[in-house]
């Protein structure tokens, strides 16, 4: 049977850079995406091109019947045994009290819900509890959440640091069915996701806070979710690894 490995939000940034990657491991790669087909099936041609196998799937996370309905099409392609939680969002750089309701539920709803959601359907195919032959969950933090982003984005902070707790928690509560759930840290990594802050620039200008002097790739990020998906890390659950030059 064909081992399938869904990436939420990988049709760009870290998303696509672990989706390439995964391809190129053997895995049938589910990419899902929210609006941006072209980028999504340019992922897929990528994979393809090389001797891979992927399919792009349109699916909000943070709107439950997307979800469900990316988890069963995904199960008809196989056993699912990898979901890279990575779809999320950031928006402008603002303080709290400069906050709407509305944009708090939204970044709450695709970060913290979306993340939720994902995770809940993974189990129910992967655990072997359920009948599934168990997998590998890595879900995106982000040093946001042990930094706490004050005058960046305390709220996408906030969701960062229920992706630790939900790790650390969910990680122990299906390690014994054939599950790991683990998650990265990334620090500041160079995707688009930065231009929704409003700060023209801002990867570079944040140079100087990182220890190590510059900004990660994607790729970087990419690799480390790579090793907690894969066997090296068999011994590894609830884990949350940074991958962040040294900043948090
Ligand atoms: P990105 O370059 O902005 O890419 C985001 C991806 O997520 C795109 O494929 C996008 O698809 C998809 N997406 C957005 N909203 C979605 C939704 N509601 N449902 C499904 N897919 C959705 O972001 P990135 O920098 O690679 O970030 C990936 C993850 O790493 C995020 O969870 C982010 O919080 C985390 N992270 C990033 C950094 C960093 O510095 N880049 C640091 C720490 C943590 P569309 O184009 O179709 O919208």
């Amino acid at each position: 049977m064909t081992n399938v490995a869904i990436v939420t939000g990988g049709s760009r940034g870290i998303g696509r850079a672990v989706a390439l990657k995964l391809g190129k491991a053997g895995y049938s790669v589910v990419v899902n995406y929210a609006t941006n087909a072209k980028a999504a099936d340019e992922v897929v041609s990528a994979i393809t091109a090389d001797g891979g196998k992927a399919v792009a799937l349109r699916g909000d996370v943070g709107v439950e019947a997307d979800v469900l309905n990316l988890f069963a099409e995904a199960a008809k392609l196989g056993d699912l045994r990898v979901l890279m939680n990575n779809a999320g969002i950031m928006d402008r750089q603002n303080r709290l009290d400069e906050m709407s309701t509305e944009r708090l539920k939204r970044l709450f709803d695709v970060n913290i819900l979306g993340s939720f959601l994902c995770a809940r359907e993974a189990v129910k195919l992967m655990s072997t509890k359920h009948g599934g032959k168990g997998g590998a969950i890595v879900n995106l933090s982000s040093a946001a959440s042990v930094l706490g982003a004050p005058g960046m984005g305390v709220e996408y902070a906030a969701s960062k640091g229920a992706i630790d707790v939900m790790t650390i928690g969910l990680g122990r509560e299906v390690a014994a069915e054939g599950i790991r759930v683990n998650a990265v840290r990334p620090g500041i990594i160079d995707t688009e996701i930065h231009d929704s802050s409003g700060i023209p620039g801002r990867v570079k200008l944040m140079r100087d806070v990182i220890p190590i002097k510059r900004e990660g790739t994607a790729d970087e990020v990419a690799d480390v979710m790579m090793w907690l998906a894969s066997k090296q890390s068999s011994y590894v659950v609830g884990t949350i690894v940074a991958v962040a030059g040294g900043r948090c």
